[in-house]
């Protein structure tokens, strides 16, 4: 069980951008590995609290995890889990722009240390996923098949014809970067770009594999097994980490994201987690009470109609609509009462209505018009 982010910094859920900086800056000079060399214990603490930090010091993270919590969009890179520290000070240099970290950290660590895995990364891909209210309401597990690049299926990946073809870059001698130091009157200054002859690789090919022509992969198509939990709604999406296109030559893996769409129902409207059916009955059903057939998102359901139910009466089913996202309440499907007016009669049935007209309970009594409940009920029947 993940502990709550607000909690692992010690803010409150209202505290602004300024306190939440602070209180991890805070934890972060505690519990930094160089302050604490060997101790497990505060370098997971320190884990935590950067993992806290990158989500509640972005605004549109932040909304996102007040809104969803810890797993609302799982596996999305908005919620990293930090494994390796090193990731920390890769991911977080520009983040910080330096200033926090600066007399945190002190030096010893490249803030731009990310290992590069090999060549380019792959791209992220996008896919929209249609889900009917039924779907929507339990959550489902669908499998999809996507086009996307994977690793050439002859030199699996690496881009060489056969090992000894590729060879360590003469430029930067496999390091993939070019240093250069320049004194000045302010001291020495280390210059790191990428080298431009291998791409940062670090190697070469010089017998590229003839089936990628070196690029190391190929079209192919991916069947993906997605668990989509329940209470989705339009237009949200999860990020599945490493399920894009294969980078060139081993290259990190991009992310493959989803997308939801709902689809409208025949019978049901969505508010929220509860549904809205409309239900026709009669004029004497209304009057005298019936049982009548509902569908429901799960099957069919009797339902009583009392005698004397008013157009537009709002009737609950408690727990037949949708799951929570994050939760195991459920909400209700909600029954709105339509009394059905025909327009269409014979002469026969012309002749009842006429008689029915006549009667004497037909229209309130002054008194009833009057009451507080007659008042009520004709609200209702407006909502
Ligand atoms: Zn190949
Ligand atoms: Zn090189």
């Amino acid at each position: 069980m993940k502990r709550d982010y607000y909690e692992i910094l010690g803010v409150g859920r209202e505290a602004n951008d300024d306190e939440i900086k602070k209180a991890y800056r805070k934890l972060a000079m505690q519990f930094h590995p160089d302050k604490n060399p060997g101790n497990k214990q505060a370098e997971d603490k320190f884990k935590e609290a950067t993992e806290a930090y990158e989500v509640l010091g972005n605004k549109d993270k932040r909304a996102k995890y007040n809104q969803f919590g810890h797993d609302g969009l799982r596996g999305g890179r908005d919620f990293h889990q930090y494994t390796d520290i090193n990731d920390i000070f890769s991911n977080f240099g520009d983040i910080f722009g330096g200033s926090i970290f600066e007399d945190v950290f002190s030096g010893g660590r490249s803030s731009r240390s990310r290992r590069r895995t090999g060549g380019e990364p792959g791209s992220d891909l996008k896919i929209k996923i249609s889900l009917t209210l039924e779907e929507i309401a339990d959550g489902i597990e669908k499998k999809v098949k996507i086009k996307n690049y994977k690793n050439c299926s002859v030199c699996s990946g690496s881009g060489a014809k056969s090992n000894s073809s590729r060879v360590q870059c003469s430029t930067c001698h496999g390091s993939g970067e070019i240093r250069q130091v320049s004194r000045s009157m302010f001291g020495q200054f280390i210059n790191v770009t990428t080298c431009n002859y291998c791409n940062g690789e670090g190697t070469i090919i010089k017998e590229p594999c003839m089936h990628c022509k070196g690029d190391g992969r190929e079209h192919g198509e991916t069947t993906i097994k997605i668990n989509i939990p329940a209470g989705i709604a339009e237009g949200q999406y999860m990020t599945l980490q490493g399920q894009g296109n294969v980078g060139k030559r081993g290259g990190e893996q991009g992310d493959l994201i989803v997308i939801f769409h709902e689809e409208p129902h025949d019978l049901f409207v969505r508010n929220e987690y509860d549904i809205i059916y409309t239900a026709l009955i009669s004029f004497p059903q209304a009057t005298l009470g019936d049982e009548i057939e509902v569908p429901t998102l799960k099957g069919k359901a009797r339902l009583t109609i009392e005698p004397g139910t008013m157009p537009g009466k709002l009737l609950r089913m408690r727990e037949k609509g949708i799951k929570h996202l994050n939760s195991n309440r459920r909400g209700d499907q909600i029954i709105k009462v339509q009394v059905w007016i025909p327009n269409k009669f014979n002469s026969k049935e012309k002749d009842i209505l006429k008689e029915l007209n006549k009667l004497e309970h037909i229209l309130p009594s002054e008194e009833e018009k009057k009451s507080k409940s007659f008042i009520d009920k004709l609200k209702n029947a407006f909502l």
